[in-house]
């Protein structure tokens, strides 16, 4: 065994970006500065901050990168639904001025914050606990890990994993669905906005099946780009299935960590991509800085 092959080989991090990460501007914990620091503690190339329904975090993510010599490549995720499947869409370099993407993100962000009012409502018949508790000042897409972390405070459940199993999670009575939109539509508007469309976790331990390749097909048609495979949260079997159908598909092939900073074990640069397909990405993207 040639160990100098081996370490040559090995992925470096000056080539390695961490594209998905949330950021206090939706259901994260730290700032996007804070998200900089630690991917410039690692050695990392870059990263992409990728906040639920909003480019808010943007500025302060893009000041902070140059701050650390990063590079950065704007992004937001959302939550949309292909044939009964909740699916998250990763989007890349997108104009949030556009008028139908600016919709899109306010639309979803109104649903992902009513769904959360739905949720609170249910549980304050049975538990002590109200909006006040949970709707922290300048938080905005107040989701779950926010009524996650006010039943901790409230002493209900032990923390916040606790939380997203048992009262939280979506067989729970207390179980809300958010208004949403087609994936294939998101897909479409993200295109016309000058995006790049990633799936963003379709191995995800918590989806039930993988999506099949004739489902593939209908998002690829609508414009989907790319996969992101490698995702701290998969399921081995999941994986495996889903590497078999993606392989029959020309799609960029992404890895991220989904750093959400504290209540959340996924790490900064737990799982990345390579600097080839970021360059890729910037190149069909609008907003590409
Ligand atoms: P929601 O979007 O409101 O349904 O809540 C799900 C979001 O919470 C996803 O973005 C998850 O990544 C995030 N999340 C944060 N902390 C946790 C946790 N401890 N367990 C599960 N999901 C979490
Ligand atoms: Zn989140
Ligand atoms: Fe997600
Ligand atoms: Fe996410």
């Amino acid at each position: 065994m040639d160990l100098r092959v081996i370490i040559e080989n090995m992925p470096s991090p000056q080539d390695r970006y961490d594209l998905h990460t949330h950021s206090r501007h939706s259901d994260g914990t730290t700032t996007p500065a804070e998200i900089a620091k630690l991917a410039a503690g690692l050695g990392l190339a870059g990263f992409a901050l990728t906040d639920h329904d909003t480019a808010n975090g943007w500025d302060e993510a893009r000041e902070a990168a140059a701050e650390h010599g990063l590079d950065f490549l704007p992004g937001f995720e959302m939550t949309t639904m292909h044939r009964g499947r909740n699916t998250h869409l990763l989007a890349y370099g997108a104009d949030p001025q556009d008028d139908e993407m600016a919709a899109l993100l306010q639309l979803l962000g109104g649903a992902r914050q009513r769904r959360a009012e739905r949720m609170v409502e249910k549980l304050a018949q049975d538990f002590d606990i109200t909006w006040e508790n949970v709707a922290a000042v300048g938080i905005r897409a107040i989701g779950r890990p926010h009524i996650a972390d006010a039943l901790v405070r409230k002493g209900i459940v032990a923390d916040r994993d606790t939380a997203f199993a048992t009262l939280l999670s979506s067989k729970s009575p207390y179980y809300a669905y958010a208004e949403s939109v087609k994936t294939v539509d998101a897909i479409r508007i993200v295109c016309a906005a000058g995006g790049v469309p990633v799936l963003a976790h379709p191995a995800a331990k918590r989806n039930r099946s993988v999506i099949t390749p004739a489902e593939l097909e209908q998002l690829i048609a609508a414009g989907l780009l790319g996969v992101k495979m490698n995702h701290p949260e998969n399921s081995p079997e999941l994986l495996t299935e889903l590497q078999r159908t993606v392989a029959d598909f020309p799609l960029l092939i992404t890895g991220s960590s989904d750093f959400h900073g504290a209540g959340k074990i996924n790490r900064v640069g737990e799982e990345t991509t390579a600097a080839e397909t970021v360059l890729r990405i910037r190149e069909l993207a609008r907003i590409k800085h």
